[in-house]
């Protein structure tokens, strides 16, 4: 276990570093993920480009369009006052990653590119429909969050790129998101199963005028539930209609069974966090529209 430790200072010298060592090279935000790959001989990279000198990649933009820079921690976002009314899903994705010491270190952009199934903020972040920005050699390109990861650990993005910023649009009125995760323990615990969602009523507050609904840990990658989302679509949001959205969403997921939870749990857990969540959005837009 020996590489090469490289900290560039600019954005530019960290793309050509990238460029240069190509597949030998890996980039390093809080290391949370990296280093423990690291120290169990699954990854062996020959040199590490530490982007902790590395300006511009930890902004919080809200103003429009909402943009997380790469290498902003999950403590910056529970603590972003912004996110604290209709956002709340990013707080409650971010508040539960690991403990104290994880969260002050680990990024945004670390949770997207390590790209775990079980990645919490990931899920927040594909109920938002978030596009992401990466730099390399040829350029800047964006990239859709869904279908960014294909398989546990592997993404599209291209060995010497940078993954900078995700973004998402600011949220319609009437709208609220939430986020819950199901573990063995309530810190230091990957979910067994995590859902989000981002719930928009209609102008009576009662029918849902339009619902993104994200699953965690019950696929190879983060996916979204969508014949639930088409269900829900322009029904009242009844306890019935969102059990049955919750019983969908479980039919759509295709979890594994490990140490941890067997796949029917796993489904089950889909099925009863799936109607929590969009009662949680509910209540949240009630509360912010009266
Ligand atoms: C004890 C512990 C508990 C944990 N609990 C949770 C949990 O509950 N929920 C959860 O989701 N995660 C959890 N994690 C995993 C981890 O903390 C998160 O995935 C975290 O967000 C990773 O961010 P990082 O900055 O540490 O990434 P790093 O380890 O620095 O990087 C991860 C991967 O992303 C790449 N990378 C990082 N930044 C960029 C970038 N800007 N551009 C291109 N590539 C990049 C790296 O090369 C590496 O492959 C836990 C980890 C530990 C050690």
């Amino acid at each position: 276990m020996t590489f090469d430790y490289h900290e560039p200072t600019s954005l530019r010298e960290a793309i050509e570093l990238g460029a240069r060592f190509g597949v030998d090279g890996r980039f390093l935000a809080g290391g949370t993920d990296l280093m423990v790959q690291i120290h169990r001989g699954r990854l062996n990279p020959r040199h590490v480009v530490s982007l902790q000198c590395v300006p511009g990649l930890d902004a919080i933009e809200v103003d429009g369009a909402i943009s997380l820079g790469a290498r902003v921690t999950h403590r910056r976002i529970e603590t972003t006052t912004d996110f604290q009314g209709a956002l709340r899903a990013l707080v409650e994705g971010a508040e539960v990653v690991g403990g104290h010491q994880v969260r002050n270190v680990a990024t945004v952009g670390g949770n997207i590119v390590n790209a775990s199934p079980a990645a919490d903020v990931v899920v927040v972040l594909l109920a938002l429909e978030a596009r992401l920005t990466s730099l390399g050699p040829a350029g800047e390109r964006t990239i859709a969050l869904d279908g960014f990861g294909t398989a546990p650990g592997v993404t599209v993005l291209r060995p010497n790129e940078l993954l900078t910023r995700a973004s998402f649009p600011r949220l319609a009125p009437r709208t609220a998101t939430a986020f819950l995760k199901a573990g063995r323990r309530r810190a230091m615990e990957i979910s067994i199963a995590c859902v989000a969602a981002r719930l928009t009523l209609d102008a009576a507050l009662e029918r849902c005028q339009d619902v993104r609904i994200a699953l965690g840990a019950v696929a190879p990658t983060a996916m979204r539930a969508r014949s639930a989302e088409r269900y829900l679509e322009g029904r009242p949001l009844t306890d019935e209609v969102t059990r049955e959205a919750g019983r969908i969403a479980a039919t759509e997921c295709r979890p594994i069974g490990d140490v941890r939870a067997s796949a029917r749990y796993r489904a089950l857990l889909v099925a009863t966090l799936v109607p929590r969540v969009l009662a949680r959005c509910l209540e949240r837009i009630r509360f912010h529209t009266s």
